[in-house]
């Protein structure tokens, strides 16, 4: 019987690509048809509950009782009229993906059956979910969770299943998902934000956050990732020799979009819209095989759920057309990694963009104020920004040469580079008049930046134009995570400004001036973060460190960010998490770091010993065959010693396996006999991790001694080329 590649290469070439059929020529036509939103809200509601929902949206305002009885039985007419059978609550627990348990909206009664939902059951449920990770917050006594509806994100139908975006909170009201945190955080940032936004417009009423996510995916052929344990159990491939040709001709990139990913990307891009996902740009990237989508921006908390809604339809969507979406960060070793690039801004409710330069000199005081706090957020809690995007799939690319470093740095582009220089530099006038422009030399801002922005990929933490674009995100995270703690460091730093700005007011000073010395004051302090050169070249490191900017390269310890006292302060002064909330959090984090490499490494174990061991053995029995044969026949040493140096070979790669596979899983039980989760994790990420490559490097030799015929897991080439 042929070994399980080849079965899975003759699937591939009998694949046919499915004809898309879009629901509706303009896609105007079927945008949002699946999704409660407020056009369908104003139809089936009565005016009273429609303005309700409204207020919860703009103003947070809790949604009365009754009201909620009337949204729940309009929700339940709008579904079933759409052949929806039952509800769910949609979170977000703290494993990465989203959850679900749908109930029926049928009961029986006493003469038949009905179909009900009712207020209760929209506003709240109580999933038996004492599994989820909860970092020791929840005991089993306490086990409770409820998930509580969320009226600013709408609800959608998915299959024949009404879902319900929710939060996720334990027994005891700590959160125990990524929502509760963020709407926390941009509640923060709302009241930081409009506060400062008085300076200069007094109609300001709600700044929200705006998020658009640019998210990148390799496509694997169902059969072949089927035939590599590796990819299905941990996501990428933990073995496998690079193919002759990879990304080096660069004639991937933008190139012509493959047929079969082509039906794909229609296939799934229009569930995506029929959900109201506004999917805009569609290309391939810079690896083979690997590609990206970004939907138009919206408010950050419906585009997180948005983003995560996406990598689910893309998941399901992709089985259909047996192909295998891979949301890892690495999934191949030496090719480009995948990751989520959160552009970010905020958007007040009369429609300034506060991270757009404006026509006027006062507008782009305004604009100056927003942009230099966030760059001095960013400056003061840099390393929780870092510990935000932490995770052990990220660790292969933050640093690696073709990622943002692990050093938080903040790209400007020139132009805007001068601008903050010339400040840094000039005389603030105090005798100038209120409205005029009051330091001297005032640099324009051009109102539209030169696109000068997004040629420098290698910055973490890019300004592009009107948006900070953080592009450290892993490929399948949850961009709440980083959101949370982008959004509430920059709460905590408008907050100070405004102290700062009101000390100097105090003094009699005028409103230009005090704002301007503040933010002259900030852009001195926050020089050392600015680099708008290569980040990935050594030079910087070295540059780095003199400038006394971190680099910490590896998850356990980037987190430790997150539980300092200055984490744990403005934790608390934002109301984002409590201090057993952000502690809870830490310990979830370390847990699914180690959790994850303790997989990987027995994956690792089992792949050498029952699959590429046997393999390499198969074949050197197969040349000692062949070498007695020789020597019977009478043949001198000189004609077979091609196979005997093969056989040596051979023999090296394996005895260096299986002796380093034996030392990788005595270093995982002493890593697992510590308690102690931080330490755990180091242990496993230091001792046992540290098995990894070289066992790889053995393996891949083994690769290309072994018979192709023989070798049991398919291939780069394969993987990456055959569709
Ligand atoms: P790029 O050159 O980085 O590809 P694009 O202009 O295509 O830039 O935008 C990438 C993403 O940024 C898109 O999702 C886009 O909608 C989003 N974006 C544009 N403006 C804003 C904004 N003001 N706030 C947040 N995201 C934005
Ligand atoms: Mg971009």
């Amino acid at each position: 019987m042929s070994n399980i590649r080849f079965q899975a290469l003759q699937t591939v070439l009998t694949r046919t690509i499915p004809e898309i059929k879009a629901p509706a020529n303009k896609i105007s036509d079927y945008y949002g048809t699946n999704v409660f939103d407020k056009k369908k809200m104003r139809e089936y509601l009565s005016k009273e509950a429609y303005q309700s929902i409204i207020n919860s949206i703009d103003k947070g305002e809790p949604v009365e009782r009754d009201m909620a009885d009337q949204v729940a039985s309009a929700m339940k007419a709008w579904a079933i009229g759409k052949d929806a059978t039952h509800y769910t609550h949609w979170f977000q627990p703290l494993t990465g993906t989203t959850a679900e348990k749908h109930d029926a909206f049928f009961e029986p009664t006493a003469d038949g059956a009905m179909e009900k939902f009712s207020g209760d059951a929209l506003a709240q449920q109580e999933p038996d979910a004492s599994s989820f990770p909860n970092g020791g917050i929840r005991n089993t006594f306490e086990a409770r969770g409820y998930t509580a509806w969320d009226p600013s994100s709408p609800a959608f139908i998915m299959g024949r299943t009404l879902c319900i975006p929710t939060v996720f909170v334990s027994y005891t009201g700590e959160a125990l998902d990524y929502k509760v945190p963020l709407l926390k955080a941009l509640h923060a940032l709302d009241k930081a934000a409009v506060d400062v936004c008085q300076y200069f417009d007094k109609s300001v009423e709600k700044v929200n956050a705006s998020l658009g996510i640019e998210q990148e995916y390799f496509l694997v052929d169902l059969a072949l990732y089927n035939a590599r344990p590796d990819l299905y159990l941990t996501g990428r491939t933990l073995f496998g020799h690079e193919s002759a040709k990879n990304q080096q001709l660069e004639d991937h990139y933008f190139g012509s979009i493959p047929s079969r990913v082509y039906a794909f990307m229609q296939d799934f891009e229009a569930e995506a819209l029929l959900l109201g996902i506004p999917l805009k740009t569609r290309h391939n990237e810079v690896a083979p095989s690997q590609f990206e989508c970004a939907p138009i921006y919206e408010e950050i908390n419906l585009a997180i759920d948005h983003n995560q809604l996406l990598m689910d339809i893309m998941d399901r969507v992709g089985k259909r057309h047996n192909l295998k979406v891979l949301l890892h960060e690495k999934p191949f070793a030496g090719m480009n990694g995948s990751g989520k690039h959160n552009n970010w801004s905020m958007i007040t409710n009369t429609g300034k963009n506060l991270l757009s330069p404006g026509k006027t000199p006062k507008s782009n005081l305004m604009f100056l104020t927003f942009f230099v706090n966030t760059i001095k957020a960013v400056y003061d809690h840099a390393d929780m920004l870092r510990a935000s995007i932490a995770s052990v799939n990220n660790d292969h690319r933050l640093g690696a040469n073709e990622a943002p470093p692990a050093i938080i740095s903040i790209f400007l582009g020139s132009q805007l580079s001068e601008v903050l220089d010339e400040i840094e530099t000039s005389r603030i006038s105090k005798k100038a008049k209120e409205d005029a422009l009051l330091w001297q030399g005032i640099p324009k801002i051009p109102q539209i930046l030169q696109d000068n922005t997004d040629r420098n990929r290698t910055s973490p933490f890019a300004f592009t134009g009107n948006k900070f674009e953080l592009r450290a995100v892993g490929s399948s995270a949850n961009s709440a995570n980083p959101m949370t703690i982008l959004n509430l460091i920059v709460a905590d730093q408008l907050k100070k400004f405004k102290t700062d700005v009101d000390k100097i007011l105090k003094k009699g000073e005028k409103k230009d001036v005090a704002l301007l010395t503040v933010i002259k004051k900030y852009i001195k302090e926050t020089k050392s973060i600015r680099f708008e050169g290569n980040g990935y070249s050594d030079e910087w490191e070295l540059e780095a460190e003199k400038r006394g900017l971190a680099n910490i390269k590896t998850t356990p310890k980037a987190l430790d960010a997150l539980v300092t006292e200055k984490a744990e302060y403005i934790f608390e002064n934002t109301g984002v998490f409590t201090r057993r909330e952000a502690h809870a959090r830490h310990e979830i984090l370390l847990e699914d770091f180690y959790k994850k490499l303790q997989i990987e490494a027995r994956v690792i174990g089992d792949l050498v010993n029952t699959t590429i061991l046997p393999a390499a053995i198969s074949y050197q029995s197969k040349l000692v065959e062949n070498v007695r044969g020789l020597k019977e026949i009478g043949l001198d040493e000189a004609t077979y010693s091609a196979q005997i140096d093969i056989i040596k070979k051979l023999s090296e790669h394996i005895n260096f396996i299986k002796n380093n596979v034996e030392q990788m899983v005595e270093q995982r039980k002493k890593a697992n006999a510590i308690d102690d989760a931080r330490e755990r994790a180091i242990s496993y990420d230091e001792k046992v991790k540290a098995f990894f490559e070289p066992i790889r490097y053995h393996v891949d030799k083994l690769e290309q001694l072994v018979d192709d015929q023989l070798w049991p897991l398919p291939k780069f080439r394969e993987l990456l080329f055959i569709k």
